[in-house]
């Protein structure tokens, strides 16, 4: 076998190709695979897909990265020809087998960089493969977005909504998720209705209808609630436990903050009311037990709290109802007035915090995709904009078959 033969083996293009040299350049560390079409050989029109076509004439010469050739970057130079096409009556050019349209990378490369983006951070890809990661994200940005068009969510019935902090600071994205297929369907920059909107929209193009949507876990914040209302008519709102007990906890902790103002003793007393007591240091446990008898309306308001947490331990419905309407009357008697003002809040979305009674759904599932999210974060470092990081979260989260050529 000449060393043509070799690489024409080893290179797989397919009938049609050929190796015809091969130069190696050891200052820039590059080997340089010339390629051409075969002599008489048929090629697949690149616009309309008719297979067989005689090639018309060449174009001109271009550049793919290939995968490396041990340490060295491996180059195919070779000018795509255009087709005979009679189907679209005058010369189209023809499609590579081995390449993207419009790609400067094999198809080979391509899914070796996307093999890479799973398990390390960007800028750790783009090192490693020597090219700067403004061109491997259009890579990533493709094999998504191929990936998500096929998908159909004709069976997605139970969604959450929450948030995430994008970056440091105030910046969100929220993320709906499919609670039973438990990956991430819509990521979505901000925090508002349009959420919402955008996901309906998503949802009827993949053969998905509002209707179908039977439960939606969220937290209470009235951009999802206005959300919610508006595009999803129909659908059951759960409010998340860990949100609404976050209510509760919020409302103790103002108590606190007023009360220590005057009450000396509370001062460094904060996560003794708010952790669950199994969670204690010693010396906060310590400080509980001899605060929260006392005459003190934070203690007042740590045992609402208590109480309202056995609120998940009732059986059905109706004894949640009524376990609520006992909790209610004590609070709003309690002469507290953060614990009134969150009592009114836990009334007023009464319906949707009972629902869980029946739905059992929470964004428990988000404490682990917002692990996945996290890593895409980190993973995405550098990422520049929001589809970058969205692009990350569904390659990671999303539960996505790509369709990458087998390495
Ligand atoms: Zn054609």
């Amino acid at each position: 076998m000449t060393e043509n033969e070799i690489f024409n083996r080893a290179l797989n293009l397919g009938i049609g190709w050929e190796v015809y040299g091969v130069a190696f350049n050891a200052d820039q560390k590059e080997l340089r695979i010339s390629i051409r079409t075969v002599k008489g050989s048929l090629h697949t029109c690149g616009t309309c897909g008719k297979p067989g076509c005689r090639i018309y004439d060449h174009g001109k010469e271009r550049e793919w990265r290939h995968m490396n050739f041990f340490q060295y970057r491996a180059v195919l130079v070779g000018r795509p020809p255009r087709v005979e096409c009679d189907q679209c009556n005058k010369p189209k050019t023809a499609r590579l087998s081995w390449a993207r349209e419009r790609s400067g990378f094999s198809l080979y490369f391509e899914a070796f960089m996307v093999m890479l983006a799973k398990a390390m951070p960007m800028n750790e890809v783009s090192r490693l493969l020597g090219e700067h990661d403004t061109t491997l994200w259009p890579i990533l940005h493709h094999y998504v977005e191929e990936a998500r068009a096929e998908q159909s969510w004709d069976n997605v019935k139970r969604i959450a909504i929450d948030e995430t902090s994008r970056a440091k600071g105030h910046e969100y994205v929220s993320l709906v998720m499919d609670l039973d297929a438990r990956k991430v369907l819509h990521v979505a920059e901000g925090k508002d209705q349009r959420t919402l909107f955008d996901f309906k929209g998503q949802l009827l193009q993949k053969c998905g209808h509002p209707d179908n949507i039977e439960e939606l876990c969220m937290d209470m914040s009235p951009s999802f609630i206005a959300g919610a209302k508006q595009y999803f008519p129909n659908v059951e709102i759960t409010y998340d436990k860990f949100h609404v007990m976050k209510i509760i906890n919020i409302a103790v902790d103002e108590t606190r903050r007023k009360e220590q103002r005057t009450v000396a003793d509370l001062k460094g007393s904060r996560y003794a009311w708010l952790k669950n007591e199994e969670n204690l240091t010693s010396k906060q446990k310590e400080k509980l037990m001899r605060l929260k008898d006392e005459d003190l309306k934070t203690a007042k308001a740590y045992h609402l709290k208590l109480a309202f947490s056995r609120l998940w331990d009732q059986e059905d419905p109706e004894k949640a109802k009524a376990f609520l309407d006992d909790w209610y009357y004590w609070a709003t008697h309690s002469q507290i007035p953060d614990m009134v003002k969150a009592a009114k809040t836990i009334r007023q979305h009464e319906k949707g915090i009972l629902r869980w009674f029946t739905s059992r759904v929470t964004n428990g599932i988000m404490e682990a995709i917002n692990g996945l999210v996290q890593s895409a974060k980190r993973r995405a470092r550098g990422y520049r904009s929001v589809k970058n990081l969205s692009t990350m979260i569904y390659l990671i989260a999303g539960g996505l078959k790509l369709n990458t050529v087998e390495i």
